[in-house]
């Protein structure tokens, strides 16, 4: 019996067409378009279905982790990954209370990329997106806004989208679902995310560059904290991109003391950037973004499997929730490449993936969580300016101790190689 799973109670369009594959992927954020290019390589057919016209949206992170960086080594394409335009981050530093603080030091970790690589996500992207491109296994359709799930006795054999001139249908042998935190087939499955609210919301916007800003020697990575504010401000080369984090719900607050107040705020953290605060006229400007983090308890389905945020929204302390979908993107290549080109997988396949990732994940959660109540929820409740304890400076003085959240902010909790990346 064959079922389409939707969201819209309205009956389903006329199909203009349906096309087989053998991994249909839906989402091209990060961890789905870093699959579809290893599952290319290995001749596999996928079709990526990504519903935007184009990768240039605001509200992403521009990391690219050492992790990544060695696994786009081990298929060369770390170089040419290198000749965009970036930044590298050694080591972020934090300004707290007129000082600063740098407790983790990249270069101490025996990799050949012993930074976090700043590239604007859209360029990351139209990267993968385009060496993916060259193998001929693989079809990016872009613009095409999947809807519905097709089911049929009990096994989810593909999607049907929307494009512009109507709705389309793709077979495939396994739906990868990269959809994000918001995943539609998450929902169409009939997963429930175990959610966990952090204790904090986001208020993200950009700051124009000036002339006399900050010479690039000086970083392009600014934070800190003050007064119950935290800040953490990306160059983007053309603008700077700003997360002004404050105690969830407080945003009413915020906006009843006036922009005056908030301008003042972003100071107080960050005094260099006042005369890019200048250009804060109108809320419009603002967007405002729910912290949250979850997890599903299982993330397959005969047919289906999902991975990235669709599996387990990140919450953005520590910024790995771009590496942990590459890693799962990674680890489903290991396990799903032999078994989609013979054209069997079977759900242990599928199961093979989570208990890979679901470790790693709940571990890199739980070190979150511990993060979030204890560091964040007293530093953004406090009224006055944080001080760092003199414990964690200790700590962060000792090499082998210092080395511990550097290594697994750089690679994870499992450090994540692609096993035939000869191939
Ligand atoms: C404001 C913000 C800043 C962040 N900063 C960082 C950071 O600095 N470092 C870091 O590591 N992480 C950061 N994160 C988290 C990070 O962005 C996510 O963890 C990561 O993008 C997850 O990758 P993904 O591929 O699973 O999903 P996503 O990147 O969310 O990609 C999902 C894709 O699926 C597409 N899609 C959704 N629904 C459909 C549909 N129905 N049909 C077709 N396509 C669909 C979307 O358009 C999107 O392109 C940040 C998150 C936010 C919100």
């Amino acid at each position: 019996m064959s079922t389409v799973l939707t969201t819209d109670p309205a009956p389903a369009e006329a199909l203009r067409d349906s096309r087989k594959t053998t991994c249909c992927i839906v989402g091209g954020g990060p961890g789905g378009m870093m699959l579809g290019l290893l599952l290319a390589r290995q001749r596999v057919p996928v079709t990526l279905l990504e519903q935007h016209k184009d990768f240039d949206r605001d509200f992403r992170g521009d990391t690219i982790h050492p992790s990544t960086l060695e696994i786009l080594d081990q298929i060369g394409l770390a170089e040419p990954l290198h000749q965009l335009r970036h930044a590298k981050i050694y080591g972020p530093t934090l300004r707290v209370a007129n000082s600063s603080f740098s407790p983790i030091d990249f270069r101490r970790l025996k990799t050949r990329f012993p930074y976090i690589l700043l590239v604007p996500q859209v360029k990351f992207l139209d990267f993968l997106a385009a060496e993916a491109s060259k193998y001929p296994d693989f079809r990016l359709l872009m613009g095409a806004n999947v809807e519905q799930l097709v089911e049929e006795d009990g096994q989810v054999r593909g999607v049907r989208y929307l494009a512009n001139d109507g709705m389309h249908e793709v077979r495939a042998e396994v739906t990868v679902a990269a959809d994000g935190r918001f995943s539609r087939l998450r929902h169409l499955a009939g997963f429930e995310a175990l959610q966990t609210s952090a204790p904090m919301d986001i208020l993200w916007f950009r700051l124009p560059h000036v002339p006399g800003d900050l010479p690039e020697a000086e970083g392009r990575v600014l934070g800190g904290f003050a007064r119950g504010r935290m800040l953490a401000v990306f160059d983007r080369f053309d603008y700077w991109q700003v997360g002004y984090v404050f105690p969830k719900g407080h945003y009413q607050e915020l906006r009843a003391a006036g922009l005056e107040a908030l301008r003042n705020s972003i100071v107080e953290v960050e005094p260099r950037l006042a005369e890019q605060v200048k250009a804060l006229t109108d809320w419009h400007q603002f967007s405002l973004l729910s912290v949250e983090s979850s997890r599903c308890p299982r993330w397959f389905k005969p047919g289906l499997l999902l991975i990235g945020d669709a599996a387990h929204v990140m919450s953005p302390v520590g910024g790995v929730g771009i590496n942990y979908a590459i890693q799962d993107a990674v680890e489903t290549a290991n396990i799903l490449s032999a078994p989609l080109r013979s054209g069997k997988v079977g759900v242990s396949d599928l199961a093979k993936v989570q208990a890979a990732r679901e470790r790693p994940t709940r571990i890199i959660q739980a070190m979150q969580s511990a993060v979030q109540s204890r560091v964040l929820a007293a530093a953004l409740g406090s009224q006055t300016t944080p001080r760092i304890p003199w414990t964690a400076r200790a700590f962060f003085k000792i090499p082998i101790l210092r080395d511990i959240p550097a290594r697994i902010l750089a690679f994870g909790i499992t450090r994540v190689r692609l096993r035939d990346a000869a191939n």
